[in-house]
């Protein structure tokens, strides 16, 4: 065993427990996995696919990697995404809801990155940045209204260089769906940009 894992071992992203690097979680938590991805709508009715509803250990695995400098989760969060698409059509290429620049700054790393990465990795795919966010706006959990979240996400992301986007399947990442309204928006600029085909997968979905 190397110095990096006798001082930094993989944990269970879902407990956080020491793990064999082998493991994608401990044998308790992948006791309740849930058999089948869950199939949602972004809104455009782009198809979303999540690993688990965001609650319990589901939840405080994404609070964690996202919040708690945990970045090293994304492998084996991503393995629990690739689990969900099961049967799905593999993608031409994976991207992922981009950051905007200072608060990606702030945090140290974008989680949908990292998640997209190690994502592509394992469906042998490459791995693009095809959105950025070019505008900072509110966290859509701060909205109101249906109305505002909807709002909120409108002309703050922009697509780089539409000959990597025009023809190609491509898969959308983020850590969790709520509302669809980020997915979403991310998609329809995708399909402006004439993408032939476009799906999402996140690692938690919101019950609403
Ligand atoms: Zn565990």
């Amino acid at each position: 065993m190397n110095l990096i894992k006798l001082l930094y071992p993989d944990r269970c992203p879902y407990c956080n427990r020491v793990i064999l690097s082998e493991l994608y979680a401990c044998h308790k938590c992948a006791e309740d996995f849930p058999d089948k991805g869950i199939e949602t709508r972004a809104i455009g009715g782009y198809r979303c696919v999540s690993a688990f509803l965001y609650q319990d250990k589901f939840c405080e695995a994404v609070l964690r990697f996202k919040f708690s400098n945990y970045p090293q989760y994304a492998e084996k969060l991503a393995f629990a995404v690739k689990n969900a698409l099961d049967n799905t059509e593999t993608p031409d290429v994976v991207t992922f809801v981009p950051m905007y620049i200072a608060k990606q700054r702030r945090r140290g790393y974008n989680q949908a990155e990292l998640l997209a990465k190690e994502l592509a990795k394992l469906l042998s795919v490459p791995y693009e940045e095809l959105i950025i966010k070019h505008k900072d706006n509110k966290e859509q959990h701060k909205c109101k209204s249906y109305r505002e979240r909807r709002n909120n996400v409108k002309g703050v992301y922009k697509t780089v260089d539409k000959s990597r986007i025009e023809g190609k399947s491509i898969l959308v990442i983020d850590d969790i769906i709520t509302s669809g309204n980020t997915l979403g928006e991310c998609c329809r600029l995708l399909e402006k940009a004439k993408a032939r085909h476009i799906s999402c997968a996140t690692v938690c979905v919101v019950n609403k």
